[in-house]
């Protein structure tokens, strides 16, 4: 762990209304305007998503933070579209938000907001700034005016238009509004300080033209606000308590608090966090676009994806992600978390929620030559250890099983416990069972069945009486009952844990991990699963947690694994490779 985890502050404390949570920076300063009467004891936030993509885990992150504050706080937490640029910005992509958001578990009652509700506001307000002297429209070009910026080590220079008279600023700004002029042609820009230390208060653009359709506002429009524009001012709007944003922020506060003043609105109070960075996975909503246009994965909600909706349907749920930002915590300093952080809370909370079932993803035929030709016998099967409430099950068990593949071996290494020639077995749920025949294709030397005879006096699973004991427990399903079914198993989508760390200029597509996916189409498994239904989870015995996909059905089951268990035993398999 790096050093950045001492910023990390996630001890435990109780609320007053008796909710247990993660305290930490941005609530010691939520306490401490609290104490002071600051904002008059509210809590107010919001989650401002820009609609140019789907969510993804690192959004999560946000929304748990936002909203999770103003539900301790008994405050009020709003949706904001943050679109402000037409050209990127799709419907499809605010449905996904919504959803997602919702399927967290955090609502926004009827306060669903977009930054574009407030461009007549917000053009009225720039107004002001010009007649103020503190806007002016200036016609440099875009390379122009990164020229004249300077560099962090070098102030700017003042445009030559800098000191135009309030009478020309109104007339072209309103004319820029009005659509008289091309692209480019003209921005406004705020008059601040070109020689400030500060980058962003050189003047910074608040508009510019685009002659662009807004989803919402239509042609109405051919100037668009800025986002430091826009999103201060919105915040105002809306009564924000705390504006809760990620570290890259930090340096536009300056600029966030000089409009506020300026206009002489109500101040809300910008606070910024530590984005969540994970291994093995990127975030950027460009990047994470460009492998969905490029075919790299099967959508936003390809099961491999950081996506809410890849989560989601790779079997995630929201307490899982929902405890993860919990645990991890807010943070001051950028790191980056190990994926497998994520994983364990996948597991934990699927562990107490999703019943076991029996699955054979590479089936081995078994014939077990002294069990009766047509006897069916129902076993009994527990649902779920960790919860007696959820009850059991009957599994058909019958002369011809299959077991996995891989619990078979001919010549069975030191410490391979599971079934050989000659060796006995528990079958979960099932028989002893002890391997006498081996049958292979005469030609290729393949595999086809095994011969096992069974124990009368194991039934269930259980020891007999002589109190012989077997080493390995196997599950199986029975040939003639099973399901067939597709098993999608996942890898990292990416070889490295910084998949951004490439060579020789290389994409980070250069990284992408070739095996991130395996589909495997003759599986089988057990009949109590004819009605799975698409998000319905399970635990395979000793495979992983698996998921329904949202395109299973009855007669053509598919299941994702969402994520193997945590078992010493693979470890143990491992070592014997
Ligand atoms: P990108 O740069 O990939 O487009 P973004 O930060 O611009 O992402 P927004 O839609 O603007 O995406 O983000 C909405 C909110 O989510 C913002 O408040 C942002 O700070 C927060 N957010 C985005 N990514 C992360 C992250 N990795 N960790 C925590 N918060 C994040
Ligand atoms: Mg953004």
């Amino acid at each position: 762990m790096t050093a950045t985890n001492a910023a990390l502050i996630n001890s435990r404390e109780t609320t007053e209304t008796g909710a247990t949570t993660g305290s930490n920076f941005i609530r010691d300063m939520v306490n401490e305007d609290m104490r002071t009467g600051k904002f008059g004891g509210r809590v107010h936030t919001r989650f401002p998503p820009e609609p140019n993509g789907y969510l993804h885990i690192g959004h999560a992150k946000s929304i748990c933070l936002n909203f999770g504050l103003a539900e301790s706080y008994g405050g009020k937490g709003n949706l904001r579209f943050d679109d402000t640029n037409p050209i990127k910005e799709e419907q499809e992509y605010i449905d996904s938000i919504i959803e997602d958001v919702h399927w967290l578990g955090f609502d926004w009652e009827d306060r669903l907001f977009y930054a574009s509700d407030y461009f007549d506001q917000l053009y009225e307000w720039a107004i002001e700034l010009i007649k103020k002297g503190k806007a002016y429209v200036d016609s440099l070009s875009a390379e122009e005016i990164r020229a004249y910026r300077g560099t962090l080590t070098q102030p700017g220079k003042d445009s030559p238009y800098r000191n135009r008279s309030v009478e020309e600023n109104l007339d072209l700004f309103r004319r820029m509004r009005a659509g008289e002029f091309p692209d480019g042609a003209h921005v406004l820009r705020a008059k601040i300080d070109m020689a400030s230390p500060n980058l962003n208060m050189r003047d910074p653009v608040m508009y510019r033209i685009l002659h662009a359709s807004h989803h919402r506002t239509g042609d109405k429009w051919s100037i668009y606000p800025m986002y430091d524009w826009a999103h201060g001012q919105s915040d105002s709007i809306e009564g924000i308590t705390h504006s809760i944003c990620t570290l890259e922020f930090e340096d536009h506060r300056p600029l966030y608090n000089w409009f506020l003043d300026e206009l002489g609105i109500y101040h809300p109070q910008q606070i910024e966090f530590a984005r969540l960075n994970l291994t093995y996975t990127l975030m950027s909503k460009r990047k994470l676009l460009q492998l969905v246009r490029d075919g790299h994965v099967r959508g936003w909600d390809d099961p491999r994806m950081p996506t809410l909706s890849g989560l989601r349907r790779r079997g995630y749920t929201p307490a899982a992600i929902r405890n993860f930002c919990e645990e991890i915590g807010v943070a001051k300093a950028n790191s980056t978390i190990q994926i497998a952080r994520l994983e364990n809370c996948l597991r934990d909370d699927l562990n107490k929620r999703a019943p076991r079932a029996m699955a054979v993803l590479r089936p081995l035929r078994v014939v077990i030559d002294n069990y009766p030709e047509d006897l069916v016998e129902e076993m009994e099967a527990v649902n779920n250890p960790e919860d007696p409430s959820m009850g059991t099950r009957k599994v058909p068990f019958s002369k011809v099983l299959y077991i996995e593949q891989d619990d078979f071996r001919e010549e069975p290494p030191p410490k391979y416990y599971r079934l050989a020639p000659g060796r006995e077995v528990r079958l979960r749920y099932g028989y002893f069972i002890t391997c006498v025949g081996v049958v292979k294709d005469e030609q290729t030397g393949e595999l086809i069945e095994l011969h096992c005879i069974y124990d009368p006096q194991t039934r269930g699973g259980n020891n007999p009486p002589d109190g012989r004991k077997v080493k390995a427990t196997l599950h199986w399903v029975s040939a003639a009952h099973a399901l067939p079914a597709e098993v999608r198993l996942y890898d990292h989508l990416f070889l490295k844990p910084y998949p951004e760390e490439v060579e020789n200029g290389a994409d980070f597509t250069a990284n992408l991990n070739p095996q991130s996916l395996e589909v495997l189409t003759t599986c089988f498994v057990e009949p109590n699963l004819a009605g799975a239904k698409p998000g319905d989870r399970y635990q395979f015995e000793r495979q992983g947690y698996f998921a329904v996909d949202l395109n299973s059905t009855p007669g053509g089951l598919v299941f994702n694994r969402a994520v193997k268990l945590k078992d010493s035993w693979e470890k143990i398999e491992k070592a014997q490779q």
